[in-house]
């Protein structure tokens, strides 16, 4: 029965890390999983996520089925943070199920609009180019056709603003646009407030649907409002959206797949209606989402005590990012290694999209042992000052020869 099937490459995020884990080389530098990693290179726990944790487990709960669409008390207060006490929250425009984190509330969101949008609407997506390596299958499973609109300009290693707003003027209407709600994964670059005008505008007179994908709310700026700016922008210009929230990476969550999939209607009938038919959609696929981490985000998202000490840590974590960027800059620069390094301060976020070639990048991998995207891309979250000058050093080389 299995005799025809071919070994499949290994996913080349996750990938990374594995080969990571194999690598015996003692300088060896992982670079390449979006995951926080401390001063000293450790895995890191939110102090307010182990101590609700604590809180939780002193209580045994019970680990009953949830409902279909997760913990009734996430909703309110997962809208609120994404999207403020806005008009669609006032009004339960918004309809929110808990999904397995970000890439379950896409995958949730792609089958959902499979089996209802119209049929004449055609199914095509819009991805960014480059973009999150799993944007692309997640859609492709749920029957989509994929197509990108540019948004690397390499040679100026800033966001090509005019290409892409000419492609989405031009896209046919109703296909779907996938945009990253702040910190571009992999380019680190995102538009300004004025950019995301003018992408909102071109949305609206081209029919198309917005789809926006929200990682790392808190992570590009350090403040959650600030990294909501683009989310409430399309709230407020009245159209009708879909968005994918993950807790992975703000509140290092990972492994507990915690997130929420929302769809923001224009009535708050319309929104009871939607979310009726996205609960058959996730029973056939997964059920019913788990409880643990749904838990643990609840807690801190309700209790304005808990809320404050978790903002504070995830603004450490971010300023720690802010500091490696510019101390990998400084390094390069110091050593005089060729060609421009300012784009790392530039960009935000968990990751760099270094304009290091595929050539460069296996270099980096193969003879320095430091791991990272072949397309270039870094997290900046697997740099330490002690690693720092070692990865300066690899560079360097890889750059010059
Ligand atoms: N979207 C983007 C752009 C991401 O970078 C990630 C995480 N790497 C995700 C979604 C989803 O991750 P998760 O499923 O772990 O929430």
């Amino acid at each position: 029965m299995f005799e025809h099937i071919v070994e499949a490459p290994p996913d080349p995020i996750l990938g990374t890390a594995l080969a990571y884990k194999a690598d015996t080389n003692p300088n060896k530098v992982n670079l390449g999983v979006g995951a926080y990693r401390t001063e000293e290179g450790a895995t890191y726990v939110f102090p307010v996520v182990a101590k609700v944790d604590k809180e939780l487990a002193a209580q045994t709960l019970d680990k009953e089925y949830l409902p279909i669409d997760g913990l009734p008390g996430l909703k309110k207060v997962t809208q609120k943070l994404l999207f403020g006490e806005c008009a669609a929250y006032r009004g339960d425009r918004i309809c929110s199920i808990q999904a397995l984190s970000g890439t379950g509330a896409l995958r949730v969101g792609a089958e959902f609009m499979n089996r209802h949008l119209p049929q004449d609407w055609g199914r095509t997506v819009y991805l960014s180019d480059p973009t999150w390596g799993n944007h692309k299958q997640i859609f492709l499973a749920a029957g989509f056709a994929v197509k990108t609109y540019p948004y690397w300009d390499q040679a100026r290693r800033c966001v090509d603003m005019d290409a892409m707003l000419h492609t989405l003027k031009f896209a046919p209407k109703h296909s779907i646009i996938v945009l990253h709600g702040c910190a571009h994964n992999p380019t680190g670059l995102d538009p300004t407030k004025d950019e995301w005008q003018q992408i909102v505008q071109v949305i609206k007179d081209n029919n198309l649907i917005p789809f926006i994908d929200t990682a790392y709310q808190g992570y590009a700026s350090g403040d959650l409002d600030e990294d909501a700016y683009s989310l409430r922008l399309f709230e407020s210009s009245g159209l009708e959206f879909f968005v994918a929230q993950s807790f992975a990476k703000n509140f290092g969550l990972y492994g507990e797949r915690v997130g929420m999939f929302h769809i923001v209607a224009s009535s708050a009938e319309r929104a009871k209606v939607v979310l009726s038919q996205v609960k058959p959609v996730v029973r056939a696929m997964y059920s019913n989402p788990p409880v643990h981490g749904g838990r643990i985000v609840e807690r801190i998202l309700s209790d304005p005590t808990l809320f404050a000490e978790w903002q504070q840590q995830l603004k450490d974590v971010a300023a720690r990012i802010h500091r490696v960027r510019s101390d990998l800059r400084g390094g390069l620069e110091a050593k005089g290694t060729p060609g421009s390094w300012e784009h790392i301060t530039r960009q935000i976020g968990m990751f760099s999209y270094t304009g290091l070639s595929v050539a460069q990048s296996e270099r980096m991998i193969d003879q320095w042992h430091i791991y990272m995207l072949k397309n270039g891309r870094i997290s900046l979250a697997g740099l330490n000052h002690k690693n720092i000058p070692y990865v300066v050093g690899a560079i360097d080389d890889c750059v010059r020869n």
